[in-house]
């Protein structure tokens, strides 16, 4: 009932009846509640990237539900999936995959617009969500005038832009040396808080994971 995210029986699999399908996800069920900061971990290969795609509606499951604040998403249609997927949730990816032609302003403004907020509006909630993170002072930079830590800061940024209940990061520091990945992580953390949203964070990094709410680990395609 006061669940952010609940994903039931999901299914998943690739390349179905050919000779190289893979069953990837086996009935996995997770729920997080509202304000719930849980750490998605397993190895690589085991499907947290599947798993997160769905909850993100950026992939369908081939059975199972996938409920987003109390409604079920299975029942609509593109345009609806589409504009849930815009309000509802905040998508971070290991590598930032911002705009490179854009600004880093721009980036987060942009997914604004999408939504039918106001320039202006826009770019005030931009330059604040940057003023949290510490890199307000890059805002009219493109990406690859910024640093590794600092590009994935306006991805979180660009990711809360449209005031989503739920952040789904996909191994957010992934890519990042370990100490900027220490700081950077901080500065997620704290953004999170700040706003009192859900998330669900997949990672491999046992410290990280520890300064979760909750972890979970998916084996063999089922959450445990
Ligand atoms: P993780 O994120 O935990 O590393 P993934 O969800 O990326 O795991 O992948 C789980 C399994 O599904 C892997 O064996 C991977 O090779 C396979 N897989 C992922 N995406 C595809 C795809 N589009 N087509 C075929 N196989 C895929
Ligand atoms: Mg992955």
């Amino acid at each position: 009932m006061n669940d952010t995210l609940v994903l039931d029986g999901i299914e998943k699999g690739y390349n179905r009846g050919k000779p190289n399908a893979v069953q990837v996800l086996h009935g996995a069920s997770l729920h997080v509640a509202a304000g719930e900061v849980v750490a998605l971990v397993a190895p690589s290969g085991a499907g947290k990237s599947t798993l997160l795609h769905i909850a993100g509606l950026l992939d369908t499951p081939d059975t199972g539900t996938v409920r987003l604040n109390g409604r079920e998403m299975g029942g609509l249609g593109d345009r609806a999936r589409t504009e849930a997927r815009r309000r509802e949730v905040g998508f971070i990816y290991q590598f930032h995959h911002l705009l490179p032609e854009f600004t880093a302003l721009e980036n987060i403004v942009i997914p604004q617009l999408a939504n039918g907020t106001p320039r202006g509006t826009a770019e005030t909630r931009a330059r604040s969500l940057l003023e949290k993170v510490g890199v307000a002072a890059r805002a009219d930079h493109r990406p690859a005038a910024l640093s590794g830590g600092e590009q994935q800061r306006v991805a979180f940024c660009r990711a809360l832009a449209n005031g989503p209940r739920l952040l789904l990061a996909d191994e957010p520091t992934g890519n990042l040396d370990p100490g900027t990945s220490d700081t950077v992580f901080a500065a997620l953390m704290e953004l999170v808080r700040d706003t009192g949203m859900s998330a669900l964070i997949a990672t491999h990094n046992l410290d990280l994971a520890a300064r979760m709410d909750r972890i979970v680990r998916l084996e063999r395609g089922r959450v445990l």
